[in-house]
């Protein structure tokens, strides 16, 4: 006979093989938004925290599972909010001319989020007094409620990360998720173990303020720390809610529930600390650079011993409740010693790779509590968080493990200022003599890279741009799959500045087109133009496909300084003859062209 936990893990298998084959067919243009997209579904853990705060499991259970509906709603709200902020200004050109009045996303989702606390308002009342809600939760009634809605839910989401496949139906697609989720949510309510609403109405109101606030408020450029910090709440919900499980049980749980349980609150833990470590680094809060010390790799395998030791003695000896507590420690130690080696520009790979952790601790949720929709959410979060994760890896040419335990960016950084020295010369140009050059030109190529984000130059960079063609100059984008910190993340920042996406060109459909540009216009942008990537065996860079910038007829380049970018490398291009700098902040130097052109 095929038992529960056998359902289970076929439904997580065949869901992480559907996840797989959507989300391939994911463009690169909308890997950002794919990533908070994911989040938002990973809120999933919503579920399973509804039910331990509504509940009767005791005071401490119902105070964990409070948090986990914060931390989960915080997701679920912020993660559908700044997707939809991102996905509604995806627009093509005969788009951006023909604006037609939407109601904004955030307004329906409000009203939502209104309609239903309502509706849990009307549950409250009237279940202290015995009327309506006694009805509406027969218990044949609410089963069937949340067999369905679960159903439909799993098939709205699927049909949302379908959608991503496409900027056009992108929006769309996750506007079913979060229906989706709605139904996933409003079924739960009847759970027949619910048997209050207050903390779960107080959980939802401070997690929709706090994700609101972030997913409407957050800059573009502020999207990785916003997306770490997501990550961490909903790790720390599945978390919180396999701690209360242990408890409440006092620890007596077969090994069937022992073993995903001890997983969730594991990858949960280190999930939850790893998280905030890297939105620290992010935010600038800590050091960005990597903190190494002799043995580290030592110490955090033995860590990472203990603490698979510990979580094997539970499955064994489940009521031995100290050892539970002291895994449980230690896994929160165990993520901030994983980050803690890492530099702040490889965050993104982690917060990806995070990101499939959190999906895992969410399936193992779902097999404790024997939820199906909590599986086929997290194996879909799981597999996307690592496949972009190997994405990201792949454009760098680098492995999974060189960026985990690698230190990249330290060494490299020291030996390159010696090697700046020993360069030739380089050429700088000053904004007027640009206004020149760009007179007789027929065709620009933009590439924009990780300093155009920290300038905030990208309205800079769409103004100019559409100056030049108006002046009947072909202008393009190049984009690098890695440009920047965040995969997608100058196509976010573009879109941000109303440039149409099919004037992006992603790097295999630019590179023919560069022998013929007459200027290429790197804006903030140098690892992702090395050509010590095509060139120097030696280069930590060797081998990673880049921006064939090199090839075009002249070269102007907006940066600061001849420093090195996030691999460390200097960058022979700026010693090409055909390449010229024009030094300085890059907002400032496009406002510059700005001006000396339209006068
Ligand atoms: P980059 O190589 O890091 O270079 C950025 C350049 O921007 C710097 O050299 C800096 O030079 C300049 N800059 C900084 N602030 C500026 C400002 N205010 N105005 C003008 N310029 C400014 O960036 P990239 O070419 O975009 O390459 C991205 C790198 O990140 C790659 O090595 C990639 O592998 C790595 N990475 C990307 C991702 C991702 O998902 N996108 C993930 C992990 C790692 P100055 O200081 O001289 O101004």
């Amino acid at each position: 006979m095929t038992t529960e936990l056998e359902i289970g893990l076929y439904i997580f298998m065949l869901a992480g093989f559907l996840g797989y084959h959507i989300i391939t067919r994911v463009p690169p243009l909308l890997h950002t938004p794919l990533m908070s997209a994911t989040n938002a579904i990973a809120g999933i853990s919503l579920v399973g925290s509804l039910v331990v705060a509504g509940a009767d499991y005791g005071a401490l259970s119902t105070m964990l599972g409070f948090i986990a509906v914060t931390c989960s709603t915080t997701n679920v709200v912020g993660g559908f909010l700044i997707t939809d902020r991102m996905l509604s200004m995806f627009k093509r050109s005969e788009e951006q001319t023909a604006q037609r009045r939407k109601v904004p996303f955030g307004r329906v989702l409000v009203t939502l989020i209104v309609l239903g606390a309502g509706v849990m308002a009307l549950l409250y009342w009237s279940g202290q007094r015995g009327g309506v809600a006694e009805w509406i939760v027969h218990p044949r009634l609410h089963a069937e409620t949340l067999k369905y809605s679960y159903i439909v839910s799993a098939a709205l989401f699927i049909l949302g990360l379908k959608g991503l496949s496409s900027p056009k139906y992108a929006r769309k697609g996750m506007q079913a998720a979060a229906f989706g989720m709605l139904m996933a949510v409003v079924g739960t309510l009847f759970h027949p173990e619910i048997v209050t609403y207050k903390w779960i109405i107080l959980g939802f109101i401070i997690g929709s303020v706090v994700g609101g606030t972030m997913g409407l408020r957050i800059p573009m450029t502020a999207v990785p720390q916003r997306t770490a910090l997501s990550h961490s709440l909903g790790a720390l919900a599945a978390c919180l809610v396999g701690i209360s499980e242990y408890f409440r049980h006092e620890g007596v749980l077969s090994p069937v529930v022992m073993t995903p349980l001890g997983f969730e609150v594991v990858v949960g833990g280190l999930t939850f600390t790893g998280s905030l470590m890297a939105a620290a680094k992010l935010q600038e809060l800590l050091p960005g650079h990597p903190i190494t010390y002799k043995g580290q790799n030592l110490l955090n395998f033995s860590l990472l011993a203990v603490i698979v030791g510990s979580l094997i003695y539970l499955v064994i000896a489940p009521t031995t409740a100290v050892v539970f507590q002291v895994m449980v420690a230690l896994s929160f130690v165990f993520g901030l010693l994983l980050v803690i080696p890492i530099g702040a520009a490889d965050m993104p790979v982690v917060i990806a790779l995070l990101n499939s952790y959190g999906g895992l601790a969410d399936a193992s949720m779902g097999f404790v509590l024997m939820n199906k929709i909590q599986i086929i959410t997290g194996s879909l979060d799981g597999t996307s968080g690592f496949l972009l994760s190997l994405l990201m890896c792949r454009a760098m040419n680098r492995s999974v493990v060189n960026v985990l335990f690698g230190a990249f960016g330290k060494v490299a950084k020291e030996k390159s200022d010696q090697e700046a020295e020993a360069k030739g010369t380089v050429r700088s140009i000053f904004p007027e003599e640009v206004t020149a050059l760009l007179d007789d030109v027929r065709s620009v190529i933009i590439v924009p890279g990780y300093g155009m984000a920290v300038a905030q130059a990208q309205h800079g960079v769409a103004e100019l741009a559409k100056l030049l063609m108006q002046r009947g100059i072909n202008v393009k984008y190049a984009i690098h799959p890695v440009a920047g910190r965040m995969p997608g993340h100058m196509n976010v920042l573009l879109a941000e500045a109303n440039v149409p996406y099919d004037q992006l060109y992603a790097m295999e459909q630019i590179n023919p087109y560069f022998p013929e540009a007459d200027i290429a216009l790197v804006v903030g942008a140098n690892d992702v133009t090395n050509p010590a990537a095509k060139n120097d065996r030696n280069s930590p860079l060797y081998g990673m496909p880049i921006l064939e910038v090199d090839r075009a007829k002249s070269i102007i380049v907006l940066k600061r300084s001849l420093r090195p970018g996030f691999a460390g490398v200097d960058n022979d291009l700026y010693y090409d003859p055909k390449c010229m700098m024009l030094f300085g902040d890059a907002k400032e130097s496009l406002n510059k062209l700005f001006a000396a052109l339209k006068s």
